[in-house]
């Protein structure tokens, strides 16, 4: 599998501490093999290497992790952030709420419609009315009216009427009527794309105004997808995708294709013929399954963790002899500064959550304690008790801050300092720094 690949072809890095050129190139190439094996579109696959080999070029390879495997954590978290990083929730605005369902036939419309409705009406307290606006085929609308029956949720239905626009308007009059608050508009697909098909949904838009356009897709028709999808885009500008059957062993190249290619946020997958068989769209997970290879990640993000153990081990003892100082200060917030997310993670950072608490927090809040403390002399680093009142003003001069910054600065190093005795002279001093309850 891919993660066993990108290893081998890292082997030759062992020893070194960056990712290079070189062997960014040989492991690139597996990577955009195994992205085309799970049905990745040629164009996005290449995009997306070209990405990655930006990110990855130069980047620090820890200790305790493999190169290879860090590339795997790099290709993922790309990945995931390709497809949207965060889920994407609906819009169910509007009294009542339209949301219009398109697709090809047999991609799963009908039945993530009644998913949808048992969603919404369970766990977000909706009352939808479906709508069979499948004129075409008597047995569309059987199916519809029993996914309803089975959910218990109303279904709006016309029979005789072949006009879908005019259903889909009535339906909402309905609507309105009897209280629902979210109208699900079922529509008839065909095999392939198909003017007429285009033209009827066009019309039920522009005569609706849904909020939400989800394209329904059956994730087994990999590189078709992509087309399909594209072409309905250009002619409903949708507003959403869903991806069905993903219960089978599809591997999910068609999420990143269309994602991109559209760029258009993936909100559901359907994983079953169930009306239970529904999930949000979740990035990562969806990363993990693209590249089958969910251990390799958490074992990446693990050794991560270890690192900062190994730092905070050595930390505590430095700070039981009362030997931090001010190089463990900026070191820490070097740490801080690369892993992100500062506001949840300085806190559990040992000697600088306490010095950074009442600072607002983001990528500029560490410059001036940074000038001030590299304004110090390697002796005043070691040793802060000999800052007295000239050197403070050499230091407030040379870092372009004030006195009273480089005073505040170092008292609350003492604090910290002070704090940090009394946490190791608790019970259980690495968890209790770390944060961890
Ligand atoms: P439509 O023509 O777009 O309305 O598609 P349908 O909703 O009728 O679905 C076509 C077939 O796919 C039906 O047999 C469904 O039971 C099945 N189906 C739909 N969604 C899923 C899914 O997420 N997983 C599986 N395994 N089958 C699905
Ligand atoms: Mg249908």
């Amino acid at each position: 599998n891919l993660s066993d690949r990108l290893e081998r072809s890292f082997k030759i890095l062992k020893g070194e501490g960056k990712i290079t050129e070189i062997n960014v190139a040989e492991t690139l190439k597996d990577v955009r093999r195994a992205l085309l094996d799970a049905d990745v579109n040629y164009k996005v696959a290449k995009q997306f290497t070209d990405t990655v080999k930006a990110k990855a070029l130069g980047m620090d390879v820890l200790t305790s992790v493999k190169p290879g495997q860090l590339m795997v954590k790099i290709v993922h978290d790309e990945l995931a952030t390709l497809m949207g990083g965060e889920a994407v929730d609906v819009q169910i605005s509007g009294n009542p709420a339209i949301i219009l369902m398109s697709g090809l036939q047999g991609s799963g419309k009908t039945t993530f419609s009644g998913k949808l409705a048992n969603l919404m009406k369970n766990k977000r307290s909706k009352k939808p009315l479906l709508v069979a606006g499948d004129v075409y085929r008597p047995a569309a609308i059987e199916q519809l009216k029993v996914l309803g029956e089975q959910i218990q949720v109303p279904v709006y239905t016309e029979e005789g009427n072949k006009n879908p626009v005019q259903i889909a308007q009535n339906a909402i009059k309905q609507a309105r009527q009897d209280g629902n608050d979210l109208v699900i508009i079922d529509t008839a697909g065909r095999l392939a794309i198909d003017e007429q098909m285009m033209q009827e949904i066009k019309a039920i838009k522009d005569a609706v105004n849904p909020q939400e356009i989800l394209f329904v897709v059956d994730s087994m028709t990999g590189q078709d997808a992509v087309n399909t999808a594209k072409e309905f885009n250009d002619r409903l500008d949708f507003t959403g995708v869903v991806l069905t059957k993903l219960d089978g062993d599809t591997r999910g190249g068609a999420a990143l294709s269309i994602r991109t290619v559209v760029n258009k946020p993936i909100k559901f997958v359907g994983t079953g013929e169930k009306m239970e068989a529904l999930d949000v769209f979740h990035p990562a997970r969806m990363a993990d399954r693209i590249l089958g290879m969910g251990d390799i990640v958490s074992l990446v993000e693990r050794a991560q963790e270890q690192y900062d153990e190994e730092e905070a081990k050595r930390l505590q003892k430095k700070i039981a002899k009362n030997q931090f100082d001010f190089n463990d200060f900026i070191s820490q917030i070097q740490q801080i500064k690369k892993m992100g997310n500062l506001k949840e993670l300085a806190s559990m950072i040992p000697g600088v959550g306490k010095a950074i608490k009442d600072m607002d927090i983001d990528d500029n809040a560490f410059k001036s304690i940074e000038a001030i403390i590299y304004s110090m002399t390697p002796k005043e680093r070691t040793n802060p008790e000999i800052l007295n009142g000239s050197r403070r003003q050499r230091i407030a001069t040379g870092s372009g801050t004030s006195i009273q910054e480089v005073n505040r600065l170092i008292k609350q190093f003492d604090e910290t300092r002070k704090m940090m005795r009394m946490v190791t002279q608790a019970k259980n001093p690495a968890r209790m720094m770390r944060g961890i309850k």
